[in-house]
């Protein structure tokens, strides 16, 4: 194997490499599953798929208007179904949830 092609197969594998570390990265970006309010955790923070069934006399903060989409931990884009919540580690939410941890946006 001459110089020349030695230093391409090194650049080449460290291309080859990146491409998997990113192409890896967005699988896992891609696996994060929907929260379910019968997930424990998202149980012991009163989520709600729909925020109009909150517990109002156990969540007595809640306060109409607020959901997923109002919340600074939100990410999803106006018109998605669902987006990631940065507080149940990038678990998809819809905008219409809700739970006790919620952070108004602009606050
Ligand atoms: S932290 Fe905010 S975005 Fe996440 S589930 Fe609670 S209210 Fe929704």
């Amino acid at each position: 194997m001459s110089v020349c092609n030695r230093r391409q197969f090194i650049v080449r594998v460290g291309v080859g490499a990146s491409a998997l570390a990113l192409a890896r990265l967005g699988v896992a970006e891609e696996a994060k599953p929907a929260l379910t309010e019968d997930d424990a955790y998202a149980k012991s923070m009163g989520f709600k798929l729909d925020a109009s069934q909150v517990d109002r006399a156990k969540f007595t903060k809640f306060e109409e208007g607020q959901s997923c989409s109002t919340c600074q931990l939100y990410s999803g884009a106006e018109g998605d179904p669902l987006g990631p919540c940065s507080f149940f580690g990038g678990r998809l939410v819809p905008p219409t949830g809700w739970c006790r941890n919620f952070k108004p946006k602009n606050a």
